[in-house]
């Protein structure tokens, strides 16, 4: 079992600037929260991978100072994270 440092929120809805998806920590009644935002505009088999690859991001997710510290969010951590969000699948 893979355990995130935060609660996920996912939510499917329009997303800024035409993009696929999001991941943001934020406070949702006092509780700091990743919201994930996954574009409602996608098809179900697209919406289906941008899941995977935002939650692959919330299990990779630190605090938050070392998250402004990254230089790649796309790094060694979170690609071990998305190997183990589709082993899940
Ligand atoms: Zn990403």
């Amino acid at each position: 079992m893979y355990v995130t440092q935060y609660p996920v929120r996912l939510r499917v809805c329009a997303i800024a600037n035409d993009d696929w998806g999001e991941t943001s920590l934020t406070k949702i009644r006092g509780v700091e929260t990743l919201v994930v935002k996954v574009s409602k505009d996608l098809s179900e088999v697209s919406k289906a991978l941008i899941t995977v690859h935002e939650l692959s991001h919330c299990l990779d997710w630190r605090d938050e100072h070392v998250e402004e510290a990254r230089s790649n969010d796309h790094g060694s951590g979170f690609g071990l994270a998305y190997a183990k969000v589709w082993k899940l699948l």
